[in-house]
C-alpha cells in the first residue's frame, strides 16, 4: 500500500493551506505509470536493491535541489561531492542565459481545481516568463509537462503572481566521459551505469565527473493541463476512501 494510514496520507499526499487540505501535484502525477521505471527495476539485481538505489537517488536529487535553490536566491550553496558538478552546470546555464528568478521554491495553490504544489522556479528567461522545473534525471520526459502545467495554471489564478507564458525543464546531470570510446558513466544512488557507443572491449579511461545542463521547453500546455486534470480524477478515484475520511 502506498500510504500506511490516514495520517500518512494527509501528511505525504497533500498540504494544509489556511484551513484547507489540498492534494499535492507530485502525488497526483504519480498515478501515471512510468514504463521507464519498470525498465529500471528490471535492470537491477533485485527489488530491494532497486528500491534502495531509487531512494538514495531521490535524496541526491533533493540535495541538488537545495543547492540550486540557494544559488537562485543568491546564497552560497552547500556543495559536496555529488552537488558540485550539478551546481557548476547550473552556474554555466546562468552565465549563458539571461535568467531573472521571480519565485524560488514557492508553494502554489489552485483553489479553482483544488490542488497545491511547490514550484522550483518561476523566472523570466530571455524575456519570457515561464515555470522552470529542475530535474536530475537522465532525460527530459513528457510526463514533466503535467506537473509544470499544473503550476502554470495555479499561477494564472492569482493576479498578484507572475503569469507564465511557457514551461521549461532544467535538467542538471553529471557524468564522466571515456577518453577512448566517448561512452559515459553516471553514478545515481550508488549505482554505476555506463551508456553510449562505448565498445565493450574498451578499457575505459574515465575523465572527471562533469556537470551538464539541458534546458528544454515543454510546449503542449493545454494538452498537458488537460492530462493533469484527468490524472487528478483518476488519483481521486484511487484514493476515494482516504479522501472521504479526510473530509469528515
Ligand atoms: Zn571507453
Amino acid at each position: 500500500m502506498e500510504y500506511d494510514s490516514l495520517d500518512d496520507f494527509r501528511e505525504r499526499a497533500g498540504y494544509v493551506i489556511g484551513d484547507m487540505w489540498y492534494p499535492r501535484v507530485t502525488s497526483i502525477v504519480n498515478i501515471k505509470s512510468k514504463p521507464a521505471l519498470y525498465r529500471y527495476y528490471a535492470n537491477m539485481p533485485g527489488w530491494r536493491a532497486a528500491d534502495e538505489a531509487k531512494e538514495r537517488s531521490a535524496e541526491e536529487g533533493s540535495r541538488v535541489h537545495d543547492a540550486a535553490e540557494a544559488v537562485l536566491r543568491g546564497y552560497e550553496p552547500i556543495i559536496d561531492e555529488f552537488t558540485r558538478p550539478a551546481v557548476e552546470a547550473l552556474m554555466e546555464f546562468l552565465r549563458n542565459t539571461h535568467v531573472k528568478p521571480l519565485l524560488v521554491e514557492e508553494r502554489l495553490v489552485s483553489r479553482l481545481h483544488h490542488y497545491a504544489g511547490t514550484v522550483d522556479l518561476v523566472a523570466e528567461v530571455n524575456g519570457v516568463i515561464g515555470v522552470v522545473d529542475i530535474k536530475t534525471s537522465k532525460a527530459v520526459y513528457r510526463d514533466y509537462g503535467l506537473q509544470t502545467a499544473a503550476y502554470a495554471a495555479a499561477l494564472r489564478e492569482d493576479p498578484a503572481l507572475p503569469h507564465p507564458a511557457t514551461s521549461w525543464v532544467l535538467r542538471l546531470d553529471q557524468c564522466r566521459t571515456c577518453a577512448n570510446c566517448s561512452g559515459s558513466m553516471r553514478t545515481k544512488g550508488g549505482t554505476v551505469r555506463v551508456n553510449g557507443k562505448g565498445s565493450r572491449s574498451c578499457a575505459h579511461a574515465w575523465g572527471p565527473m562533469t556537470g551538464q545542463f539541458e534546458f528544454k521547453e515543454l510546449a503542449d500546455h493545454e494538452a498537458d493541463f488537460k492530462a493533469f486534470l484527468a490524472a487528478k480524477d483518476l488519483w481521486e478515484w484511487e484514493h476515494r476512501d482516504f479522501l472521504q475520511r479526510l473530509t469528515k
